[in-house]
């Protein structure tokens, strides 16, 4: 009852509010009645007066069939329409067509067919209703009946149109039929000297051909083209000449195919002499025993770095595939590194393993997919949306480092792949593996409960100890110097004997840039960004300022924009000025830098790497880039520059997060029999999180954390959902906020969901649009799913002078 009011009360048809169940409802299914799709205009469209346009009982044709279709954009429900004979023969739940949505037409999934009897009996006027156009899949349908239905579980659950979790399933490669592009490599077609002298003669007349040249005598070997003309800043029409004067060749050839690259296959080479600790080997059995059983479970394999994980999901896979099944591995982007994808490719490349890392061009990742579809990959590897790869004969799923953050969509749909895997699991009757050194606290209680079954793994592998963390109080330093630090005595210390002995050191900051904080002395003034109502961090190498949410950018300033004052002063340390720091301390090391400023390339990324493992490099100084699955046996000093960049943050995730971070960062220090010792510079030195992270004290971190977030009713007690209401008018943006929170409160009244807000978001500013946001806490995400996904997440979208998103299970609180 009191949905109806709120609904009528902001102009919603009473209508669309009566859906229950997954029967149609007459208005909701009309083909003929869609509501306007964004950029499709409001202008009068076909729908008028559609009765003279043809006899109310109008039949339609024999052998043709009502067909549902959830439309890619603009239509939360799906729609009805009708298919001829000819065509109902291509259409399969999940097949993509082209239909008519108003004047235009518009992508959709077919999702039922059904004898057009049920139209009728509907109250569905079939004269009214319009065909689909065509078929998009002429090959076979692309969405497969697990990945369906998966969509429609994350649809309930995440409450999104169906239509755009299928939008988001298949890669736009796929979909655009795209092949993955033939790569032009460039040869020398004349001996060097010829070359050479080519390249003189024609130095003057024709420098870029002659650049080229050089370039190619430089090499020494077949150059790409399209590196070739980047480096040299030549263009297509220099490589033309030098072809026609017969001194390059060019061939094309295809990138490397995953079928090509397997079809031979080689022998699994296991590391000789690795015989599985005592730990290991009764996790491996624990996990056999579930693939053997063919039934679902789920199981937490709770380990610190180095403890052999990976060896076990290895292993796990293995055994899924000599059954016959097929594995997933999800990993985070950022661990998503060629040393990750070879050692899966080493065990089990002789059954086709897809590697689905973000810089595939969209012809590679469309290509990937389709050897996937074929049924000739055994084992993908790739983040977050690999989750949705074609493989009908799922037996293993492994999500490593499943305490990530990442593993949340931030944009629709808003899925946690963390449990649409439970759910893919559970439906395939696949064993989940969910691996991490600091398990997420709602994998944590998963265990507690029994809902997963905890396989530790409690010591490394070689029995190397965990390094020791001392931790430095800054403030401590800055009294005790009588100046602010950037690096205390400790740490410089540490790190000169850690470069003397020929060992290497990595330091961790989670802050880009040079000064974060950029004030004016006379008058106080802090830069910020007009947009977003955050501090400007200044890029000295690059010689702007620049807001890290929106990207604006200007010139650094010389004078204060207030008061006209020269004597700015630049605070805050970033990943640059670190650096620039490092060198002037150490002048004699080799430094180098990763973050995502210096690693705009994937090559220099790689590149640094491995220069580091070759020794070549005494001092990493980087951002999370370097946090995770980097396995350097040399390193013997980790230096956390700066614990505390998280726990600032005003979300009940920050204590877990700092935790996880400096368990993780610690864990790249002392990977071999050397040893290894970790610091870790901080302004909160008795923060529990720090402290527990300095003993490695996992199990008392989150008795503790449990606990708390009982008493305050967080996840994983409860369940959450995050309104974010913004709009560029913040009065009218506020006031859409109050009124969302009083339709909340309306719907949840009687129920044991609970209504917090609005408030302003932490971050109340951001590109231009006031945010606030209200919370929702529910015991169960059933309840709401129920809440948001029916009418009430509709009637919200349709708040006045702001927008609103649902984030169910959200993972920022900004
Ligand atoms: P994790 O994934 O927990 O960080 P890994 O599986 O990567 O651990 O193991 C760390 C290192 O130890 C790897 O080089 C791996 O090959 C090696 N390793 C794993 N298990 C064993 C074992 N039982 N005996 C010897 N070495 C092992
Ligand atoms: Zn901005």
């Amino acid at each position: 009852v009191s949905f109806l009011f709120i609904l009528s009360a902001i102009g919603y048809a009473p209508a669309m509010a009566r859906r229950g169940n997954q029967d149609p409802e007459p208005d909701l299914f009309s083909g003929l009645e869609p509501p306007p799709a964004p950029g499709v205009s409001n202008a009068p469209t076909a729908r008028t007066a559609p009765h003279e346009r043809m006899p109310k009982t109008s039949a339609l044709p024999p052998g043709a069939k009502r067909v549902d279709v959830a439309l890619e954009r603009g239509a939360p429900e799906p729609f009805t329409y009708w298919a001829p004979a000819v065509l109902v023969t291509q259409l399969l739940p999940g097949t993509r067509v082209l239909v008519p949505l108003g004047p235009r037409t518009a992508i959709g999934y077919v999702v039922a067919i059904e004898e057009v009897e049920t139209l009728q009996a509907t109250g569905l006027d079939p004269g009214r209703i319009k065909p689909v156009i065509k078929t998009l899949d002429e090959d076979g349908t692309l969405v497969i009946p697990p990945i369906l239905d998966l969509a429609r579980w994350i649809a309930r659950q995440y409450a999104c149109p169906l239509g755009s979790v299928l939008a988001a399933v298949l890669p736009a490669g796929v979909k655009r039929g795209a092949e993955a592009a033939r790569l032009r490599m460039i040869n020398a077609a004349v001996p060097a000297e010829a070359l050479r002298a080519a390249a003189e003669v024609c130095a003057k007349k024709a420098p870029k051909q002659s650049a080229v040249l050089h370039a190619l005598l430089a090499a020494g070997e077949p150059i790409l083209a399209t590196e070739l003309l980047k480096s040299t800043e030549a263009n297509d029409a220099a490589l033309k000449a030098l072809l026609k004067k017969g001194l390059i060749a060019i061939h094309e050839k295809a990138p490397v195919t995953l079928a090509e690259a397997y079809a031979q296959g080689t022998e699994p080479t296991v590391p000789s002499g690795l015989t599985l600790t005592a730990a290991q080997e009764s996790a491996c059995a624990s996990i056999r025993e579930a693939l053997a059983g063919g039934r679902h479970r789920a199981f937490l394999l709770q380990g610190v770095t180095g403890s052999g994980k990976t060896e076990v999901y290895l292993r796990a896979l293995a055994t899924a595939l000599e059954t016959g099944r097929q594995g997933l591995v999800l990993v985070p982007e950022i661990a998503l590194t060629p040393q990750t994808a070879a050692r899966f490719e080493e065990r089990l490349g002789r059954h086709g393993v897809a590697v689905l890392h973000s810089h595939l061009t969209d012809g590679e990742r469309a290509e990937a997919w389709r050897a996937v579809r074929s049924g000739r990959i055994g084992v993908v590897i790739g983040a977050r949306s690999a989750l949705f790869a074609p493989l009908e004969r799922l037996g293993c799923i492994v999500i490593d480092e499943e305490h990530e953050g990442t593993f949340k969509q931030e944009s629709t749909p808003r899925y946690q792949a963390r449990e649409v895997a439970y759910e893919r699991a559970r439906a395939a009757g696949a064993v989940l593996i969910l691996g991490s050194a600091t398990p997420s606290l709602e994998s944590a209680l998963a265990a507690q409960s029994g809902r997963c079954q905890r396989l530790l793994l409690p010591e490394r592998v070689r029995g190397q100890k965990l390094p020791p963390v001392e931790i430095v109080s800054m403030t401590e330093e800055n009294r005790d110097t009588n100046r602010y630090n950037y690096l205390a005595r400790a740490l410089v210390t540490a790190v000169r004997e850690t470069v003397a002995r020929g060992e290497q050191t990595i330091l961790f900051l989670n802050r880009r840039g040079y000064a974060t904080v950029i004030t004016c002395l006379r008058c106080g003034h802090t830069e910020r960004c007009a947009q977003c109502d955050i501090t400007l961090t200044s890029h000295r190498e690059r010689e702007i300022v620049t807001c890290h949410y929106c990207g604006m950018e200007k010139p650094i300033p010389e004078t204060c924009a207030e008061c006209g004052a020269p004597g700015i002063k630049f605070w805050g340390l970033g990943t640059e000025r670190l650096e620039h720091q490092v060198r002037q301390t150490f002048p004699d090391a080799r430094v180098a830098r990763m973050d995502s400023d210096t690693m705009t390339r994937r090559v220099s990324y790689v590149e640094t790497l491995s220069a580091f493992r070759a020794g070549q490099i005494d001092i990493l100084i980087g951002t999370q880039m370097i946090a995770k699955g980097l396995d350097f046996p040399n390193v013997t000093l980790v230096g956390i520059v700066l614990a505390d960049t998280a726990l600032h943050m005003p979300d009940f995730r920050s204590r877990e997060r700092t935790f996880q971070l400096l368990e993780q960062v610690s864990g790249r220090a002392g990977r071999s029999e050397k040893g290894g010792r970790v610091l870790v510079q901080t302004y909160l030195p008795k923060d529990p999180a720090v402290l527990a992270a300095a003993q490695h004290d996992y199990q008392g971190f989150i008795e503790n954390e449990l606990r708390e977030r009982r008493t305050y009713g967080y996840p994983p007690y409860t369940r959450l959902a995050r309104l974010l209401i913004r709009g560029k008018d913040g009065a009218k943006a506020s006031a859409a906020a109050r009124e969302a929170a009083e339709i909340l409160r309306g719907a949840t009244q009687s129920s044991p969901l609970q209504v917090l807000g609005p408030s302003n978001a932490p971050l109340a500013m951001l590109e231009g649009f006031h945010r606030f946001h209200i919370l929702v806490k529910s015991p169960t995400g059933e309840a709401l799913a129920g809440l948001f996904g029916g009418p009430m997440g509709r009637a919200l979208e349709r708040l006045k002078g702001a927008d609103a998103t649902v984030d169910i299970d959200p993972q920022s609180m900004l």
